[in-house]
């Protein structure tokens, strides 16, 4: 299928487009290879953002999508759920961080906006090659094995046998308890560590 890319440039109130031209990120994002439309917008990790998003998909058939904004870190998920919401499959889906590898990095509006069209164009070059991807769902075995009856295998042990799995602990000594087993009392309580 031919790719049909959606660009969306964030302002990030200021955060962004205080230092980066977003408009013209915008327009050379227009002119790339494969993308049906680019926007600016205030805030695209908004409701009214992500909706607007969700509208185009729809109404333009985006099938890719490609959003410059923040890093990944921060809103990966957020707009893999907004594709998801739109029946376009989540990861079709580039971040271009203008934000902190670019607008927060540099005072020189020039430069930066010049890296942000590089990043945009990096972004939209990869999404074009992305492949749709399925969440696999595999049966699994929850008993756990903790080795070494010390005091964190112990705390280990409990707080898995706590939350209602099977917990096997091992020791290769004769007793548990690990060196706190050897000592009297305990600083500062004075509370006897068996
Ligand atoms: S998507 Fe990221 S860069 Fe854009 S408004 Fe939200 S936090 Fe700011």
């Amino acid at each position: 299928m031919e790719p049909r890319i959606g660009v969306y440039v964030c302002h990030c109130g200021a955060n962004i487009a205080a230092t980066i031209d977003v408009e013209q990120v915008a327009e050379f994002a227009r002119g790339l290879e494969g993308v049906a439309l680019a926007k600016d917008y205030k805030f695209v990790c908004s409701d009214p953002g992500q909706d607007l998003i969700k509208n185009d998909i729809k109404e333009q058939k985006l099938n890719r999508i490609v959003i410059a904004s923040c890093s990944p870190r921060l809103h990966e998920l957020t707009f893999r759920r907004t594709l998801a919401s739109a029946d376009l499959n989540p990861y079709l889906m580039e971040m271009a961080n203008i934000r902190e590898q670019c607008a927060w990095v540099t005072e020189d509006h020039e430069l930066a906006t010049e890296k942000a069209k590089a990043l945009v164009s990096a972004a939209v070059r990869k999404v074009a090659y992305d492949q749709p991807l399925e969440t696999k769902e595999a049966p699994m075995n929850p008993n756990t094995l903790v080795v070494g009856a010390g005091i964190a295998g112990i705390q280990a042990a409990l707080e898995i046998a706590n939350s209602g799995n099977l917990v096997y602990l091992v020791e290769r000594e004769p007793s548990i308890g690990g060196h706190m087993a050897q000592l009297d009392k305990t600083f500062p309580t004075l509370d006897c560590s068996a």
